[in-house]
C-alpha cells in the first residue's frame, strides 16, 4: 500500500562516500564541561549525564540559510562534537560503547534559551526549546576509520568572524565511550543516532545576519546564517 503522504527521512552526508547516512534519532547531552555547567549556573560535579533529544528532522546541513525561530528574545549557539551510531546495541560496556562509533561531525545545538528557563523554573519538558525547526544544523560525518578514535581535539565556535566558545573534548564531564554506555542503558541505540555531546562554556545569543561558525580540529566546519523571517510564513496550511 502507497503512504497518504510520501516519508521524508532526514539524512546526512557521508564523507568519502557516495551514501548518506539516514538519522534515526537525534539526542544530546546537557553540561558534559564544567566550565559551561558553571556559567549555567550548575554544579560542574559529576552527577549523571542529562540527555534530551531534538526530532531527526531538525538537522540542517551545512552552509545552510536558517529563517530566525519565533517564540524566542535569546536564541543561543552550543558548538558540539557530534558522534554518529553505526550498530545497534544496548546496555553497553565501556568497551562495546567504542565499537557502536561510526564517525563524528560538527553540530550546533541551537537553543531557545529563554524558553529552556521557563520550563526549567516550572519542571516542563524542554522540548520547545531545544527540538524546534532547524535546531540542529550538522556538517558532514567523518567516518572512524578517517579521524581515528577522537580522545581531545580542539572545539571552537565564531560569530562574524568573532570567536566566542573555545575548548578541548578532551573536557568532557562524561567521554565518549561512558556517554554512549549510559545513553544504551535508557534506550537501544540504533545505526543513524546522532549524540551531541555537550558544548564548552561562551555560549550567547545570536541576532538575524549573524554567520556561525563551528569547528572541531581534526574532524570538520560547519556554517550556518541566520536569516530575517520566521518559518511559518503565512499562517496558511499546505499540503506538506
Ligand atoms: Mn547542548
Amino acid at each position: 500500500m502507497e503512504y497518504l503522504y510520501p516519508p521524508v527521512i532526514p539524512a546526512v552526508t557521508v564523507a568519502g562516500s557516495d551514501r548518506t547516512l539516514a538519522v534515526h534519532r537525534i539526542y544530546c547531552v546537557g553540561k558534559n564541561y564544567a566550565d559551561h555547567a558553571r556559567e549555567m549556573g550548575g554544579d560542574p560535579g559529576r552527577e549523571p549525564p542529562c540527555f534530551f533529544s531534538k526530532p531527526a528532522d531538525a538537522i540542517v546541513h551545512n552552509q545552510a540559510e536558517i529563517p530566525f525561530p519565533g517564540r524566542t528574545g535569546n536564541l543561543h549557539y552550543e558548538v558540539e562534537l557530534v558522534v554518529a551510531i553505526g550498530r545497534k546495541g544496548a546496555n553497553l560496556n565501556r568497551d562495546s560503547a567504542r565499537q557502536m562509533i561510526l564517525g563524528y561531525g560538527v553540530g550546533i545545538d541551537l537553543t531557545r534559551r529563554d524558553l529552556q528557563q521557563e520550563a526549567k523554573d516550572s519542571g516542563r519538558p524542554w522540548d520547545v526549546a531545544k527540538g524546534f525547526d532547524n535546531s540542529a544544523p550538522l556538517s558532514a560525518i567523518h567516518p572512524v576509520a578517517e579521524t581515528g578514535f577522537l580522545e581531545s581535539a580542539e572545539i571552537s565556535l565564531t560569530v562574524n568572524g568573532e570567536r566566542r566558545q573555545h575548548g578541548d573534548i578532551a573536557d568532557m564531564t562524561w567521554d565518549i565511550p561512558e556517554i554512549i554506555a549510559e545513553l544504551s542503558t535508557y534506550f537501544t541505540l540504533q545505526p543513524g543516532d546522532l549524540i551531541f555531546t555537550g558544548t564548552p562554556a561562551g555560549v550567547g545569543s545570536l541576532q538575524p545576519g549573524d554567520q556561525v561558525v563551528g569547528h572541531v580540529a581534526g574532524v570538520d566546519t560547519v556554517s550556518i546564517r541566520l536569516v530575517q523571517g520566521d518559518l511559518r510564513s503565512s499562517g496558511v496550511p499546505t499540503s506538506g
